[in-house]
């Protein structure tokens, strides 16, 4: 599933001459499918639209302890700490200025960690300003 949304997103991973490296053990989830597949989509499409022409973009996914762990890290413009812990709130933007004209809502993110937490999962943010951004996903394998 994570390979098909990176399929999917191809072509404006090459357009922006973004790297993506996508380390993943067939993991079977359970849940909702198409649920699941808004995160991915949601969060890869952050990645990109977030990180600048030449960067690089990691997936990864991995089981551990009865869970699965998926993440999505990339080297782009990252986020202020102190605007970390509203991210995920509807609406949402860090910067308002950038994000005004282009097809952006801010209600990505909220609309992800509902989806997570209907599947009894939890999702965390770390980034570093000019840095980049890391989104830890951990899904219950029952
Ligand atoms: P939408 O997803 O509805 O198109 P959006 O991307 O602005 O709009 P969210 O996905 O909810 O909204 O993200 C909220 C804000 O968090 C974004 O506006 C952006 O400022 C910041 N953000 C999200 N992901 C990243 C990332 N990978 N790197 C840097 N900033 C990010
Ligand atoms: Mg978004």
């Amino acid at each position: 599933q994570l390979r098909q949304v990176v399929q999917i997103m191809e072509w404006r991973l090459t357009e922006k001459e973004l790297a993506v490296r996508l380390h993943a053990a067939d993991i079977t989830l359970q849940g909702d499918s198409n649920l699941l597949y808004q995160v991915w989509m949601n969060l890869l499409s952050n990645a990109v639209k977030y990180t600048q022409a030449g960067g690089s973009i990691s997936i990864s996914a991995e089981v551990s302890d009865h869970s699965c762990v998926i993440s999505f890290a990339d080297n782009g413009e990252g986020i202020p700490e102190d605007q970390l812990p509203m991210i995920f709130d509807r609406f949402y933007k860090v910067d308002r200025a950038r994000t005004r004209d282009s097809n952006s809502t801010g209600l990505g993110l909220s609309i992800v960690r509902k989806i997570i937490e209907v599947h009894g999962g939890t999702i965390e943010a770390e980034s570093h300003l000019g840095k980049g951004t890391t989104f830890t996903v951990t899904l219950p394998l029952l």
